[in-house]
C-alpha cells in the first residue's frame, strides 16, 4: 500500500514533453523525498536476481537510481555514458533513434568476463536505450542476469525489443 502510494504521488506527469504527444514521467518528487527514496530502493533490491556483482546504469537517471541500488546489493556500479564523456578507449555502440542515431559508451576494462551483471534504468519506453545498453554490456562477456527498471510503459512494447533470454523486472508497470 505504501509502495503504491509512493508511485501514485511521487511521480509527476507532464503532457507533450519533450515532444508533442509524449507523456513524460518525472521522478524528481520521488528523489527529493528521503523516506520514499529509501523505500523504493529497499523494495527494488528484493526484486532483482541474486548475486549481482555489477550494476550498469544509464546516464542520467540510471546513475541516480542504479548507484544506491548497487550500494544496497553490495555490487559495483558502472556508468553507461553518452559519447565524448569518457577518457581512454571506452567500449562504444552506435544505435538508431527515431530520427538519427546515438552512441553509448562504457569505460574500458570496467567489466570482467563472466561477472554477474544487472542493467538498470529509470524507465523502459520503446526499449531502444536498454537494448543498446544490453548489447554493449554483453560485449564484455559478462553474465547478464537481468535488466530492471523503476517504470515500464507497457504500451510502447520495449520489453519485446530486448533479447528474449534477459529476465526483465520492473517496480511499476504502467499498462
Ligand atoms: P526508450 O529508449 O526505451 O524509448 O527510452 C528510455 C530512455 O529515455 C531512458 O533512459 C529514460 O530515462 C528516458 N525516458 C523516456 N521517456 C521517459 C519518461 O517519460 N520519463 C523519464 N524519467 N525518462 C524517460
Amino acid at each position: 500500500a505504501r509502495l503504491a502510494e509512493i508511485l501514485a504521488t511521487r511521480i509527476d506527469e507532464y503532457p507533450d514533453f519533450p515532444a508533442p504527444g509524449v507523456l513524460f514521467r518525472d521522478i524528481t518528487p520521488l528523489l527529493r523525498d528521503a523516506g520514499a527514496f529509501r523505500e523504493i530502493i529497499a523494495h527494488w533490491r528484493a526484486m532483482v536476481p541474486a548475486g549481482v556483482e555489477y550494476v550498469v546504469g544509464t546516464e542520467a537517471r540510471g546513475f541516480v537510481l542504479g548507484a544506491p541500488l548497487a550500494y544496497e546489493l553490495g555490487a559495483g556500479f558502472i556508468p553507461v555514458r553518452k559519447a565524448g564523456k569518457l577518457p581512454g578507449s571506452p567500449a562504444s555502440l552506435r544505435y538508431d533513434l527515431e530520427y538519427g542515431s546515438a552512441e553509448v559508451q562504457i569505460p574500458e576494462g570496467s567489466l570482467p568476463a563472466g561477472a554477474r551483471t544487472l542493467v538498470v534504468d529509470d524507465l523502459l519506453a520503446t526499449g531502444g536505450t536498454a537494448a543498446a545498453t544490453i548489447e554493449l554490456t554483453r560485449s564484455f562477456g559478462v553474465e547478464l542476469v537481468g535488466a530492471s527498471f523503476l517504470i515500464e510503459l507497457e504500451g510502447l512494447g520495449g520489453r519485446e525489443k530486448l533479447p528474449a533470454d534477459v529476465p526483465v523486472t520492473t517496480v511499476w508497470s504502467i499498462p
